[in-house]
């Protein structure tokens, strides 16, 4: 159990371990990997629309283990985080319970929820190609097979194969084109990369920007973030050296992953994190992801940051992510197979 990396906020010192609140008090305990510049207005909001206090534990790692360790004694009600792979890795650990709400069904389109309610996805984010404004015509890079095809040879970057956003993506391109193909694809894209698998996503804008490599893949608000960030302003060049690429388009569409939010089996205040999943789902805080972390909003007819907006409108590959999420045990073998991350680029 990771419990020292945890970030405790000075609200839950001493009660950890204990039930935080007990049902039927206004109370809801969340555990969140999204971070409190994003949550921390939408969860004021919540309180003062419907007087429920919200105890949130902030957590950049070690929160399954840590429900895992907790069991039944769980204090936390609710979970927030990103990516598939998490919340699948919850699902799997039968740590989370079903929700049956119809404003959730309502709000959220049914590829972005767990068909029995496990988990709702609150935003999304495309997977897609970041490409060199300078060096990489309109048509030259369109799919993410492109990403295989030898002309790239030496000019593809990409993060390790390993990390839960490029597991989820080729979990995604196995569930479309089976095991077989797909390895083919993923061996094709270690044979074009630059150099070994490293860095995240803002890294690979970076080597873009630097010439190491003309594509790479990342996820669409990091676009956001590097073109307005003052603190480093550096990252700004990054973004404008590179342009979005929504790949696939004329087939079945961008891999699309999602934020999320679940209701722990340990809840004791399920009413109430029911009552804050359905409030992340609506209209106030969907604008708030939005518009602060360049996000898409999951529900219809909430408006677009603006420059989020300015990079078009894509077809998203409409796969459950739940399907997609039965595929991130065989793609991440798939890596180690292929020995992805130890390329050395070409
Ligand atoms: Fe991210």
């Amino acid at each position: 159990m990771k419990i020292s990396t945890f970030v405790v906020s000075a609200l839950l010192i001493g009660a950890i371990g204990s039930k935080l609140a007990v049902a039927g008090e206004s109370e809801v305990n969340l555990y969140s990997y999204r971070q409190p510049f994003l949550i921390q207005p939408m969860l004021e909001a919540f309180t003062k629309e419907t007087g429920i206090k919200v105890n949130v534990v902030y957590a950049k790692k070690g929160m399954l283990e840590r429900l895992k360790a907790e069991g039944e004694n769980s204090p936390a009600d609710a979970v927030l985080t990103a990516d598939i792979g998490r919340l699948n890795d919850m699902v799997e650990a039968g740590v989370l319970q079903p929700v049956q709400s119809d404003a959730l069904e309502r709000n959220i389109p049914a590829q972005y929820r767990h068909p029995d309610g496990l988990w709702f996805g609150l935003t999304t984010r495309a997977r897609v190609i970041f490409a060199s404004q300078e060096r990489v015509g309109t048509e030259e890079v369109v799919t993410y097979e492109d990403l295989a095809d030898p002309k790239l040879k030496g000019r593809v970057c990409t993060r390790s194969g390993k990390h839960v956003y490029m597991v989820s993506l080729i979990a995604s391109v196995i569930a479309n084109d089976g095991e077989d193909k797909a390895e083919q694809w993923l061996r094709g894209v270690k044979a074009n990369l630059a150099r070994k698998p490293q860095g995240n996503d803002r890294a690979q804008a970076k080597a873009i920007y630097e010439g190491i490599c003309d594509v790479a893949v990342a996820n669409t608000y990091y676009m956001g973030k590097m073109a307005t960030n003052e603190d480093k302003p550096e990252q700004k060049a990054w973004a404008e050296s590179v342009r979005i690429v929504f790949p696939n388009q004329d087939d079945r569409g961008t891999h699309v992953n999602v934020s999320g939010a679940a209701v722990t089996r340990s809840a004791g205040n399920r009413e109430n994190a029911i009552k804050l999943l359905e409030f992340l789902s609506d209209d106030f805080a969907q604008e708030l992801y939005a518009e602060q972390n360049f996000e898409y909003p999951v529900k219809a007819g909430v408006p677009l940051n603006p420059l989020v907006a300015s990079w078009g409108t894509f077809k998203a590959d409409t796969i459950n992510l739940a399907d997609v999420a039965k595929n991130r045990a065989a793609a991440s073998k798939m890596v180690d197979r292929v020995g992805y991350d130890q390329a050395t680029g070409s």
